[in-house]
């Protein structure tokens, strides 16, 4: 059994009324562990911590900051297969995906916001009478608080630019996937963060996440997770006028016209269906097809998904792992169990899986559903699991009017040739990311966010060094 700790001016610790959680690993569906379940007394003193860290890191030359945080994505590097090992057990996610894609991105998002903080520069505005430029100051103490689905990746895009702005953290990793950031703190330390500048307390979102986001030491709070979270922190932050960044839930459409490269299309479309048992924000998991190229689609993608395979996540031949909780399972389970009372037709998958030797996982085989009308609950709630749809539309106005016809907007999937065609397409989406002829390619310098229910705020780049910072324009006579 692993004890998960606190990490609080640069140590490992108790929660202070040693209460704990347990941890399952969701391949076996048992308890492996246990993680604190911390309260506001917690939080009180991490953001302590935080505080007294601050003026010493805020002026910390900056290359020095860049080299220590560098020095935090090498020992991420150097440690790739103990956490990928740690985040494939903790999540159910198959163990190359997080050797390929969770680890290392989080090792990137400490160099790039290393190097970033280098050239982070702010503006200056002239006139015959005056010169007036604008500091870019660190705000103080900030809190991440991060989700379950890309458990390292998504906590690191927010300690990273927060710590290269300046700030100390306090951080409030998902009690789902505690697992990495809690060797994170261990690789911080070897890397020369000082203590206190980075701090972590595990716990429930209502418990310790609120807690952190009520303290009123802390600045800003970034959150990524959903939507009906995010609104409960929206309005306890608000009236605090706490800097806010939300990055919320996801119902994303993948329009696929005629005359797109099929090939390259067919093999995507499988992957951001499916990829992380489609628990990834940015999957597409409302299928749009235009009506000529809709039966050979749906013929060849079903094939497709039905040869992929659910297994054990350390097993190098497992497409799909297993889903992150008995609760998330059973709420995947319970939507397809709608989308048939809905009147839709499942085309494969449908039920769990029984992975030999894993009898009590949490598995779901790939499931693609059809027949569904644009109202129905299935099409416009975030299912967020290996569930979804296809639908076929006639017309560009038709495809961006059912695109657009969700609460959501985070991202959106166009597969077409067609250059007219793409121009009304990415100006009329109302997300935030438009991929062509591509998913998830990623640049970290581009904005990353969402509009409507999909979140406030942009991370990436300058977006997210401006977020964690505060600017402050002066003004000289001449
Ligand atoms: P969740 O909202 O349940 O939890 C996310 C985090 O918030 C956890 O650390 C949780 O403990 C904490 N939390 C919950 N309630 C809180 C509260 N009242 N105060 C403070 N903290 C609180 O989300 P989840 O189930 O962990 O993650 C899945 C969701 O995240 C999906 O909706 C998915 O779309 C979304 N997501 C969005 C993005 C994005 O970039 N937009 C990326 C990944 C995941």
């Amino acid at each position: 059994m692993s004890t998960i700790q606190n990490f609080i001016n640069g140590q490992y610790s108790a929660p202070i009324h040693g209460q704990y959680l347990d941890n399952y690993a969701p391949a076996s569906g048992t308890v492996y562990g246990q993680l604190p379940d911390s309260g506001p007394e917690d939080v009180d003193a991490a953001v302590a911590a935080a505080e007294a860290a601050f003026p010493a890191w805020a002026a910390m030359p900056p290359e020095q900051r860049h080299d220590i945080l560098h020095a935090v994505s090498e020992g991420i590097m150097a440690n790739l297969e103990a956490l990928a090992e740690a985040e494939s057990m903790d999540s159910g996610k198959t163990l190359r995906t997080a050797r390929t894609v969770d680890i290392p991105r989080a090792a990137l998002n400490f160099k790039f916001f290393a190097t970033a903080l280098l050239h982070f520069a702010a503006e200056s505005h002239h006139q015959p009478q005056s010169l007036s430029y604008t500091l870019r100051q660190p705000l103080g103490v900030v809190g991440c608080i991060s989700p379950w689905n890309l458990p390292l990746y998504l906590f690191t895009w927010k300690v990273a630019p927060a710590l290269a702005a300046g700030n100390c953290v306090v951080g409030k990793p998902s009690e789902v996937t505690p697992l990495t950031a809690h060797l994170l703190a261990d690789i911080m330390n070897k890397a020369g963060v000082p203590p206190g500048v980075f701090n972590m307390v595990h716990g429930t979102g209502p418990r310790a996440g609120e807690a952190l986001v009520r303290h009123p030491k802390v600045k800003a709070i970034s959150f990524t997770g959903s939507t009906r979270a995010g609104a409960h922190i929206a309005g306890v932050a608000a009236p605090m006028f706490k800097k806010l960044s939300l990055e919320l839930g996801g119902k994303n459409p993948n329009l696929i016209f005629a005359d797109c490269d099929y090939d390259k299309m067919l093999e995507t479309t499988v992957r951001s269906s499916f990829n992380n048992q489609g628990q990834i924000c940015l999957c597409g998991s409302r299928i749009y097809v235009e009506r000529p190229l809709y039966e050979k689609f749906k013929t060849d993608f079903v094939a497709r998904v039905s040869a992929l395979k659910v297994g054990a996540p350390t097993s190098p031949a497992s497409d799909l792992g297993a889903v992150v909780s008995k609760m998330h399972f059973d709420k995947v389970l319970s939507y397809i169990d709608l989308a048939i009372e809905e009147g839709g037709t499942i085309l494969c998958g449908g039920a769990p899986v029984m992975v030999p030797g894993h009898e009590n996982g949490w598995y779901i085989a790939p499931t693609v559903i059809e027949g569904l009308g644009q109202n129905t609950r299935c099409i416009q709630e975030e299912i967020f699991g290996p569930v979804v749809t296809l639908q076929p539309f006639d017309t560009d106005e038709e495809a961006l009017a059912l695109a657009n016809d969700v609460p959501y907007g985070l991202s959106a999937t166009v597969w077409t040739n067609n250059l007219r065609r793409t121009h009304f397409l990415t100006n009329g989406l109302q997300t935030g990311i438009v991929w062509v002829n591509t998913w998830m390619l990623r640049d970290l310098r581009t904005p990353f966010g969402g509009v409507k229910n999909s979140g406030v705020g942009r991370e990436g780049g300058w977006d997210a060094l401006r977020f964690f910072t505060e600017t402050k324009n002066v003004t000289y006579g001449l």
